[in-house]
């Protein structure tokens, strides 16, 4: 009883102190969140199993109508229990069974106007969001900025990519979302220019815990956002889009109804990246905004531009690419930029046919402009108006295309915000799936858009072509992705080379520096409804007959995803399973070989084929029964991959 009073009384002196307002933990009590109030401006900080995720961090809204930064006074809380089952049929898993707590903190300005914030916890991610009611008359507000940060401690080290700077890169594209990524730096580094970083950011707590940051829930009501330049003590706050973006066309911030609400910012924590590989949180937040307008077909395409280039716009090349896709079984085709011109809308129609009547379906190319950079290649100003856009798909309808890829777009307003969500509702009224390439990190679209099948928003494999320096991080950048860009989202990479030398004549010049079995590797770890493959007519006679064997019969959806090892980097290792079947991929970016004793339950006992580089980084298959602990002891050589195939 004694104890009970005493504990009490530090609680009530503690909340003296600290102003704390409210708590709430997720279902396994593991993941816990307190808000405080301090000087009028809501805070929070993140505790896992006992360890700070984060520091106490800001929170708040600057808008036209006022400061909901500050002088806030706290009104109430609510607590309740959030549980969803739903099935999603284009992420890493196909059967979702979401529990959160959900904890609502209501606030007042001086003027008595509301603002809540909502924070749902579940046992690895926390997602929030601001609630805005109707203040009085007014019904409508621009948020101008936020006060939102997250505050790492000190020694937290981050896996970052530098937000690129507005109208710069190839023909005033960017940003695009195609830089690098610095590894393992200091808090507060700084990038070039305060441009800061783009979502999804990674953060180490040395042995504590692993934080990852992102945003989902992002249609055309809002801007999308990203994370300021960190200071040297860890903060990092939420940045609104450089103003300069779209030729300065546009605000930076969102103009909402009232009652309205902000997008979702997620935090996945975990002791290791368990949580982080595996999280669905992007997901779990979001509900479609429309039905499917018919029943969408995924699979595997082939694209002529990515190592014949430009100079492949042409008939002939094209019945080449359609007639490997139909060799390789795959269901695309990728007919890529200026087919309008090299080829021409009517003999398209003919090509099309031909494509159809090799059982091989059409994807074609769109410049998404309009207005706002140089991109010249065409078809242009067919995807920028509403009206060119219906009467287009009309057309595309007509002569049974299923899909488009659409090329650079101009940034992260609201303005583009609503250019993407008007595509993909025009496109599904035309039964049309789109990609999205030049692009924004998609927001939760896999949900929200039934027909949004991925993005780029990569360092992608057409830069592999392009950079030396690419070519030289092949490894490294593919060790990020799925612990980073691919986790909260399709990442149409275009990849998985056969060609010794990324060029048609494939004898010398732009040298791949990883193995085939990487190659192959990055098909399973790089994730996708829809993959267009970098692979060439020639591969079916040049590249290792096992290897376009396993091409052909490669997923693109999945039912699970796992974590087995790695750290980004360095190496990777994680497990798919596509209905009955496990596939384990693994690469690694040092410069040593790496041996890694795997725990592989899923596997115990049964027989495999293991795809692995010998010590020459040639490739090899041996069929293999995994022992009955589910052990695999694997190698993995500098530059090089494997994966177990059940
Ligand atoms: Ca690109």
């Amino acid at each position: 009883m004694k104890k009970g009073i005493l504990s009490i009384l530090l609680l009530f002196i503690t909340n003296i102190i600290f102003a704390q307002v409210a708590t709430v933990s997720s279902p396994d009590g593991k993941l816990k969140l307190d808000i405080f109030l301090e000087e009028g401006q809501p805070k929070y900080s993140v505790e896992y199993d006992g360890k700070t995720a984060l520091e106490k961090s800001p929170l708040g809204l600057l808008t036209n109508e006022g400061d909901f930064s500050k002088n806030l006074t706290f009104k109430e809380q609510t607590v309740e229990q959030v549980e969803k089952k739903y099935t999603q049929d284009k992420i890493k898993k196909s059967d979702i069974h979401y529990v959160a707590n959900k904890l609502t903190s209501s606030f007042e300005d001086e003027k008595q106007r509301g603002l809540s914030i909502v924070f749902q916890v579940s046992n690895n991610d926390i997602a929030f969001r601001y609630e805005l009611p109707a203040w009085g008359e007014r019904r409508a507000v621009v948020i101008e900025e936020e006060a939102t940060g997250f505050k790492f401690p000190e020694y937290t080290t981050t896996f970052l990519s530098n937000m690129m700077g507005a109208m710069g890169a190839f023909a005033r594209t960017s940003p695009s979302y195609e830089s690098g990524y610095t590894n393992d730096e200091p808090v507060g580094k700084g990038t070039y220019g305060n441009l800061g970083y783009v979502f999804p950011g990674l953060f180490r707590l040395g042995n504590d815990n692993w934080v990852l940051l992102s945003e989902t829930g992002v249609s055309s009501q809002y801007n999308a956002s990203h994370l300021s330049d960190g200071t040297k003590d860890g903060l990092y706050h939420i940045q609104y889009p450089h103003l300069n973006q779209n030729n300065g066309f546009g605000s930076r911030g969102a103009q909402i109804p009232l009652p309205g609400v902000t997008p979702w910012r997620t935090i996945t924590v975990g002791n290791t990246l368990k949580p982080i590989v595996e999280t669905t949180i992007a997901f779990d937040v979001v509900e479609p905004l429309y039905q499917p307008s018919q029943e969408y077909k995924f699979g595997r395409g082939t694209w002529s531009w990515i190592v014949w280039q430009d100079q492949s716009m042409n008939w002939d090349d094209q019945v080449k690419y359609i007639d490997f896709a139909a060799d390789m079984g795959y269901e695309y085709i990728l007919i890529d930029a200026l087919w309008d011109a090299n080829i021409g809308y009517e003999k398209m129609e003919e090509l099309i046919d031909y494509a159809h009547s090799k059982n091989v379906d059409v994807f074609l190319w769109y410049n998404s402009n309009g207005a706002f950079n140089d991109a010249p290649q065409g078809p242009r100003n067919r995807m920028s108006t509403s009206i060119a856009r219906k009467e287009e798909m009309k057309w595309l309808q007509k002569i049974g295309v299923k899909g488009l890829k659409v090329d650079f777009f101009g940034g992260d307003k609201q303005e583009t915000m609503r250019f993407y969500e008007d595509i993909l509702s025009d496109a599904n009224d035309y039964g049309l799936m789109i990609i999205f390439h030049g692009c924004t990190l998609p927001r939760g679209w896999e949900r929200m858009y039934p027909n949004f099948v991925g993005s780029e928003a990569v360092l992608a494999s057409e830069m592999l072509i392009f950079s030396q320096d690419v070519r030289e991080k092949e490894a490294f950048y593919a060790t990020l992705h799925p612990f980073i860009r691919n986790t909260v989202g399709t990442m149409e990479f275009g990849g998985v080379f056969m060609n010794k030398f990324l060029n048609r004549g494939n004898t010398r010049g732009q040298e791949r520096l990883t193995t085939d079995v990487f190659q192959i590797a990055t098909g399973i770890l790089f994730q996708s409804p829809v993959q267009m493959f970098a692979l060439t007519p020639n591969n079916l006679t040049d590249a290792e007959g096992f290897l376009m064997d396993f091409m052909k019969d490669i997923p693109t959806t999945w039912n699970e995803t796992l974590y087995i090892d790695g750290y980004p980097g360095k190496y990777t290792v994680i497990a798919r399973r596509n209905g009955d079947n496990w596939y384990i991929a693994g690469v690694n970016a040092m410069e040593e070989a790496i041996e890694l004793q795997l725990d592989l339950p899923m596997l115990k006992g049964e027989k495999v084929n293991i795809y692995n580089d010998n010590n020459k980084k040639e490739p090899t298959l041996i069929n293999h029964t995994i022992k009955k602990d589910g052990s695999y002891k694997v190698t993995i050589q500098p530059n090089g991959g494997f994966v177990i195939k059940q």
